[in-house]
């Protein structure tokens, strides 16, 4: 499995490298997340062996039972990203043992996370997450209200505002998420010159297994890749 798995990492990396070409953009203004939520701590440390840092997780409980056995596997702390739904009540969990944050959709959230962020660690990064056309799930901010969110999100004193992502509806055809990809990366632009967000605004997590060249082709810098990493999940 080990040796599987990094062989699917440089195949993935390729792949970003060369839609990166296609693109006209440097190969080092993508950042591969791993995304290894349902799978076990000896794949995050096969992946890690094979020079992946950085773990995207969706399950609260789940992700904190296995991060610590990942982090004495792989001999090293990892950087974990967490991507799903963050509801007010594991907000705190959240704040202490995360080190990034990609669905923050509403100021009371954001709120939480801050003043819940422990002193002793940086600030937490953010990406507001804004439900550009016909989310998989219900959750994101309306384009309308990312501004105003993105500014609550600078101001917060725990809190490191850094861009914007989404979750298109899953299709068969990697292109039916194009139109999202690009309304995103124009509302980021569009937030990004409007001034006020300060120079670590500067991410657009947008892309899964199944579309991600398609989203570097539309500006993502930073990719969120399970499946094709780790294989099919078995449950979720
Ligand atoms: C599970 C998940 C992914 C990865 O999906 P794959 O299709 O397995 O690459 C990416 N982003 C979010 C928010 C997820 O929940």
């Amino acid at each position: 499995m080990t040796d599987e798995i990094a062989t699917r990492l440089s195949q993935i990396q390729s792949r970003i490298a060369d839609a990166c070409a296609r693109a006209a953009r440097r190969a080092h203004t993508v950042q591969l997340l791993a995304v290894s939520k349902t799978f076990p701590a000896s794949a995050i440390a096969a992946a890690a062996a094979a020079g992946q840092n950085a773990f995207g997780e969706s399950y609260l409980q789940d992700a904190l039972a296995r991060q610590p056995e990942a982090e004495a596997l792989a001999g090293r702390a990892l950087a974990w990203h967490f991507i799903g739904p963050v509801q007010s009540n594991k907000t705190a969990a959240i704040a202490g043992h995360f080190a990034w944050v990609h669905g923050v959709d509403r100021a009371k959230i954001a709120r939480r996370l801050s003043a819940q962020r422990p002193e002793a660690l940086p600030r937490l990064n953010v990406c507001v997450q804004v439900n550009v056309s016909g989310e998989a799930s219900k959750s994101g901010c309306a384009p309308h209200e990312a501004a105003d969110l993105c500014t609550e999100v600078a101001a917060l004193p725990r809190l490191q505002l850094r861009g914007l992502m989404c979750i298109p509806k899953a299709s068969e055809d990697p292109q039916v998420a194009r139109p999202a990809f690009a309304a995103l990366r124009r509302l980021f632009v569009q937030l990004r010159e409007g001034g006020d967000l300060g120079d670590s605004f500067d991410t657009l997590s947008m892309g899964m297994s199944g579309d991600f060249e398609i989203a570097i082709e539309e500006g993502a810098t930073l990719v969120r890749v399970g499946s094709a990493i780790f294989g099919k999940r078995q449950r979720h």
